[in-house]
């Protein structure tokens, strides 16, 4: 529910509604507009509450809020949302592209690739340091290790650092060498990993999960929201479909969609989405036309020998391609990148 004040309500009104709304067990969310002020009454909408609230002194009405994810709603925030991580900016006029392999392999490889991509014009380094992997066989990750050589890469080159977490008690230490938690696609309905991911305060990029709804992906959301840390990027990687020429479907109906739907920034995955490499740069092009806030790519200096998602990873050579072309139509969308 929003509460609308009066443009004249003072700010004595505003605490008295707010007290109330709490104590109807609901949380308040005091939004300072230029006009006016609102007062969002976060919960469970229950019939009788709007006839509670509405004759208060100083509230001009009382809306409801119909989507059921409350914070992520652009009913409760018109204004699009930007997303700040150490240079890294999501959301703004500005394209951002968070590029780099797939795993971490070893400190020389993700700094000098980290190096190649700071020059081509990436804004943010991705790289597992944790892998969630379907096969207990393959390749985990070299974690706590890994993190330090993203460390390393991010004092060399400046480059914001986007790196999964995996468990909530792992989020401190995730946390001390990230600049963005990623939440991947099969920890989306991980709540107790959202819950400490949104107590962290720290941005996070929540990756859609394969079989999950837009719906329950903007819940899933909400979790991380609800603990106060607003600063939260929606990821679209690929869903499940019966489709098999790509590895994922990557339906960028989405990025309008979610942009209708809510204020936060969307970050289209092309690599993950096709799991072909030559399929990244034209589904780049297209995700950059629908709208989307920032891409996520995966690149390799040598990607026949990556330890793993080598097929659908791009070069240093083909990521300036990828630039190239996406830098034209971003200007064709009034972006730039
Ligand atoms: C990744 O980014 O390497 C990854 C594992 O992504 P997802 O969770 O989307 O599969
Ligand atoms: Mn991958």
């Amino acid at each position: 529910m929003i509460v609308v004040m009066k443009s004249d309500a003072t700010a004595a009104q505003i605490e008295h509604i707010a007290a109330h709304i709490t104590s109807l067990g609901l949380k308040p969310q005091v939004i300072q507009g230029t006009h006016q002020t609102v007062i969002a009454a976060i919960g469970e909408e229950r019939p009788g509450l709007t006839e509670v609230l509405e004759p208060g002194d100083g509230v001009e009405k009382v809306l409801p809020i119909m989507a059921p994810y409350k914070r992520a709603s652009s009913e409760l925030k018109r204004e699009r949302s930007v997303v700040k991580a150490h240079g890294l900016e999501v959301g703004g006029k500005r394209i951002a592209v968070i590029a780099g392999p797939c795993s971490v392999e070893d400190e020389e490889q993700i700094v000098n690739l980290a190096r190649k991509l700071k020059e081509l014009g990436a804004t943010g380094l991705r790289g597992g340091a944790f892998k969630p992997r379907t096969s207990p066989y393959s390749f985990q990750g070299h974690k706590e290790a890994g993190l330090k050589m993203l460390a390393t890469a991010r004092a060399e080159t400046g480059l914001a650092i986007v790196t999964e977490v995996m468990a909530p008690e792992h989020v401190d230490m995730v946390s001390e060498y990230a600049d963005v938690l990623q939440i991947g696609a099969r920890n989306m309905q991980n709540y107790q990993l959202l819950q400490a991911v949104g107590d962290s305060g720290k941005p996070a990029l929540l990756k859609r999960g394969m079989s999950a709804t837009v719906d329950e992906f903007l819940l899933a959301a909400e979790y991380i929201l609800d603990r106060n840390n607003p600063n939260v990027m929606l990821c679209e990687r690929g869903i499940r479909t019966y489709e098999d020429h790509t590895r994922f479907t990557l339906p960028l109906a989405t990025v309008p969609y979610l942009h209708e739907k809510s204020h936060l920034p969307v970050v289209v995955d092309p690599s993950h989405g096709t799991g072909k490499s030559r399929l990244v740069t034209p589904m780049s092009r297209a995700a950059v036309a629908a709208g989307a806030d920032a891409l996520i790519v995966e690149v390799h200096d040598d990607p026949e020998h990556a330890v793993s998602d080598g097929a659908q990873t791009i070069t240093p050579a083909g990521f300036k391609e990828m630039m190239d072309q996406c830098r034209r139509i971003a200007e064709a969308v009034d972006r730039t990148l």
